[in-house]
């Protein structure tokens, strides 16, 4: 008796292991053509100048215009693409989607300050990266400073020989560097030090119970001080509300992100806030 309710919650538990490779497996091969087909898009989120009200950069964020399942977020298919060696050509798209329209808000008189891209870890060890990023460049035209890699503290911290030669080369071209997602992962003060990226994103886990939690209180004020002392910027992720603005604002974080200026929007929906430029 209890062997055989074994053998049926086994098979009940292989089946259902069966439909998610199943679904998988589906999701690869039609993210292979989504890339092709033009399925994917970006949307673009303002990182305000939360004192003056106005946008003083841009992040790039991926969604996948699905032929029969509507918008899928990065969360549901960034995954699968690293799983499935996918995310070097995702990214290679990300990153030359993000430089066009760079250069289209230019022609049309508009700046975004910076174009924010984030880059998973796999691209950012892969040889080519640092051509790939050169030619971009070049053939957008993209000035120093007009684009920024973000990339998390694991991405950073491992391997950090090779990483920091990257980092390098990359800001040979001209790019700025964000660490996103700060504080969740493990980074060491040495590492910033030697590092100096532009940026840190504090993530919005730290954001979420500001200003009533003390700790997190404590913790954000701790971050800015750090990076006021390196000489680093600090944006805050995450600000849905306005008290949590105000404690950021008091604090002295001025670069802000969040729902309570903006969702990620289309390009288009984007260029009108955009300053005059040149
Ligand atoms: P991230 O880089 O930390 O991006 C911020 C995420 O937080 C975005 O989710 C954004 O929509 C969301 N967000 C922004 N403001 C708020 C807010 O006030 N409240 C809440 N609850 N959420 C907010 P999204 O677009 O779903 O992206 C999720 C993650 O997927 C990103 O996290 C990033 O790590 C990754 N991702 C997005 N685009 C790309 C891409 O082109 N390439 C790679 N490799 N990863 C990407
Ligand atoms: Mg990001
Ligand atoms: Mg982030
Ligand atoms: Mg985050």
């Amino acid at each position: 008796q209890a062997k055989q309710g074994g053998r049926a919650r086994f098979s009940f538990y292989q089946a259902d292991m069966d439909a998610a490779l199943a679904e998988r497996l589906e999701m690869e091969r039609e993210l292979a053509e989504a890339i092709r087909a033009g399925q994917l898009v970006l949307h673009y989120q303002p990182v305000m100048d939360a004192r003056k009200g106005t946008v003083g950069s841009v992040e790039a964020l991926v969604r996948w215009q699905h032929p029969t399942r509507g918008l899928l977020y990065p969360g549901t298919f960034i995954p699968v693409a690293e799983d499935s060696g996918q995310i070097r050509e995702l990214g290679a798209w990300t990153l030359e989607a993000a430089c066009q329209q760079l250069a289209r808000w230019k022609s049309m008189g508009r700046h975004p300050g910076s174009v924010a891209v984030n880059l998973s870890a796999s691209h950012f060890r892969d040889s080519r990266l640092v051509e790939q990023l050169g030619d971009l460049i070049r053939a957008y035209g993209v000035g120093k400073g007009e684009l920024t890699i973000e990339l998390t503290e694991s991405t950073l911290m491992s391997d950090s020989e090779s990483s920091m030669q990257t980092i390098q080369a990359l800001r040979g071209l001209g790019l700025a560097l964000a660490v996103d997602d700060f504080g969740t992962g493990y980074s060491s003060l040495a590492y910033l030090k030697l590092l100096r990226p532009q940026k840190l994103k504090v993530d919005r886990s730290f954001v979420r119970d500001l200003p009533d939690d003390p700790d997190d209180c404590v913790l954000v004020r701790a971050v800015l001080g750090l990076a006021e002392a390196l000489d680093i910027e600090v944006v805050a992720e995450g600000v849905e509300t306005e008290a949590q603005r105000d404690f950021l604002l008091a604090a002295r974080c001025h670069q802000q992100q969040g729902y309570l200026f903006s969702k990620p929007i289309p390009a288009e929906d984007l260029s009108g806030r955009l300053s005059a430029w040149p």
